[in-house]
């Protein structure tokens, strides 16, 4: 029997009436209409005034947990058309599928054989983002940004001999790069999927897409720069919002409920998590952390990244967008190592392009107080005191890390014990700054608890020299930190001479760093 012909004329007229109907999560159709007169439509300060209602309600400012759920099955914000669009297809795609199974079931049957419609299906577990740019690079262990590089004609421009010759005019090659190089536009401007397949394109053709997708990519920039600055920074933007809904309509969570936190970077949700997988367990209360795409806030992140010899190779080819979404793919990296030595931070969920889904550290939508932000008695701060020395030296052995960012801002009461967050920009000791890194860490950590009344509490060096196991003798601030960067400055030189890193600074006794 032909499948697709079954699928394709079951889908149509599903059941007594679409599910989507009684759940309508694009919400009732705006009807106040606005009455005016002619000079009012002429009008240019209405026009703007319109305008900035509609990007208003694109762009809500502020997303606030006392206005109920933020995002549930129902009821995701839907001004924006594109969103509507694509919420309306995958609903339908549900429904086709719904109705794919039925189908499926109806014909096998008690058989024993059976035949599987899954081919036909649209719709996969989380995997329901086909569109655009969205190749869901970060959860697999392949890096995207060392794919094979098209065959390059040597300087005598050909190759091959006798009548197997292909010069570097070679319709078939070119065509081929061509079809490759449309990768590097906008990944907001559409070239449909002959990347995928083997599509050539001819000069004259890839010449005339790469004039207008530059003129599109210059286009929109002034858009998005007008939207930018029309809005707050707490709003997420539509297609984040779209990832969200995607996560609650493929039932991995259940509801997100509301804002926990707007930083500068970031902007941290509540949600209650839905149902699991065979592969996947989903916590019960999760934290989903959106990495902010306005880029501006991450300039002067760079030499953290830059510099980290895993992404090295992938920094420099990376558009700003990419770079963003690396970040989150850091913190997840980093938890996961953190949660394999056993350290009590968030365990991740999920990672899907800039958005990290993690386990929520606190109880009914309430997050679990930052250290800075509870009063503890004087056994609970010296207990706090003695955990966070002991998960510093476990990130610096066991995890190879240095958070990087430590302080009783990153830090979380719950439970009776702290808690680490906020991991994205944690380096490698080695990493050229890592020492200094540690060094500021320590500074932060020494001083919260001393000030908090802990008698024991190591000094900033002592606990430097505490958590690295390198033995910095220098008696002040001032020549400590220049022993500092001369041992990331000797590291350093040693990569250079060696082409690669010392596996790490030494933990006991006398620095090996200057032997091999
Ligand atoms: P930022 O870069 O904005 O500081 P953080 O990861 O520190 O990002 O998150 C910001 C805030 O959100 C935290 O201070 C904390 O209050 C809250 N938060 C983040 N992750 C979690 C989590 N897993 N559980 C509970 N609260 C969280
Ligand atoms: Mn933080």
């Amino acid at each position: 029997m032909d499948s697709v012909g079954v699928a394709a004329a079951a889908a149509p007229d599903a059941g007594p009436g679409p599910a989507w109907q009684s759940k309508c999560p694009w919400g009732a159709p705006n009807t106040t209409s606005i009455s005016c007169s002619l000079a009012d439509v002429m009008s240019e300060q209405l026009a703007k005034e319109l305008q900035l209602e509609e990007e208003n309600a694109a762009f809500p400012e502020v997303v606030a947990v006392a206005e109920g759920p933020f995002i549930t099955g129902e009821n995701i914000d839907t001004s924006s058309d594109l969103m509507l669009a694509q919420m309306l297809q995958m609903e339908f795609d549900r429904e086709y599928d719904a109705q794919l199974r039925r189908e499926e079931k109806k014909i096998n049957g008690d058989s024993k054989v059976s035949i599987s419609f899954e081919n036909y299906r649209k719709v996969h577990p989380y995997d329901s983002d086909s569109s655009e740019d969205e190749v869901d690079w970060q959860d697999t262990r392949h890096d995207p940004y060392r794919a094979d590089k098209p065959t390059t004609t040597p300087r005598r421009g050909f190759i091959g001999k006798g009548k197997d010759i292909t010069t570097k005019h070679d319709e078939v090659v070119c065509g081929r790069k061509n079809t490759a190089r449309m990768e590097n536009f906008a990944p907001e401007f559409q070239v449909g999927d002959g990347i995928g397949m083997d599509l050539k394109l001819s000069n004259q053709v890839f010449n005339a897409l790469k004039q207008h997708a530059y003129s599109e990519e210059r286009r929109s920039a002034r858009l998005h720069e007008k939207k930018e600055h029309s809005t707050a920074e707490k709003a997420v933007d539509p297609k984040t919002r779209l990832l969200l809904y995607k996560m609650v309509n493929a039932g991995m969570l259940e509801t997100i409920t509301g804002c926990i936190s707007t930083g500068k970077e970031s902007v941290v949700f509540h949600a209650y998590g839905g149902n699991a997988t065979e592969d996947k367990v989903i916590p019960p209360e999760c934290a989903i952390k959106v990495f902010k795409t306005t880029l501006n806030e991450f300039k002067n992140r760079d030499k953290y990244i830059k510099d980290d010899y895993r992404f090295k190779d992938r920094f420099s080819k990376l558009n700003p967008r990419k770079i963003i979404r690396m970040w989150a793919e850091k913190e997840m990296h980093n938890l996961t190592r953190m949660q394999n030595a056993g350290i009590p931070c968030p365990q991740v969920v999920i990672l899907k392009k800039h958005v990290l889904v993690m386990s929520f550290i606190g109880k009914d939508q309430i997050p679990a107080p930052k250290l800075k932000d509870v009063t503890l008695g004087s056994e609970d701060m010296k207990k706090a005191y003695y955990q966070t020395l002991n998960m510093m030296q476990q990130l610096y052995r066991e995890c190879n890390l240095v958070h990087a960012d430590l302080s009783e801002y990153n830090m979380l009461w719950h439970d009776g014990k702290v808690w680490l967050i906020d991991v994205s920009q944690s380096v490698e000791p080695t990493h050229p700054h890592g020492l200094e890194f540690l060094f500021r860490d320590c500074r932060n950590v020494a001083q919260f608890f001393q000030k908090g009344g802990v008698a024991e509490a190591l000094n900033e060096r002592e606990l430097f020299n505490a958590v690295s196991g390198l033995n910095i003798t220098a008696d002040n601030e001032v020549d400590f930190q220049a022993e500092i960067e001369a041992l990331e400055k000797m590291n350093e030189d040693h990569v250079q001479n060696h082409g690669k890193k010392l596996s790490t600074f030494s933990s006991d006794g006398d620095p090996p760093i200057y032997d091999e």
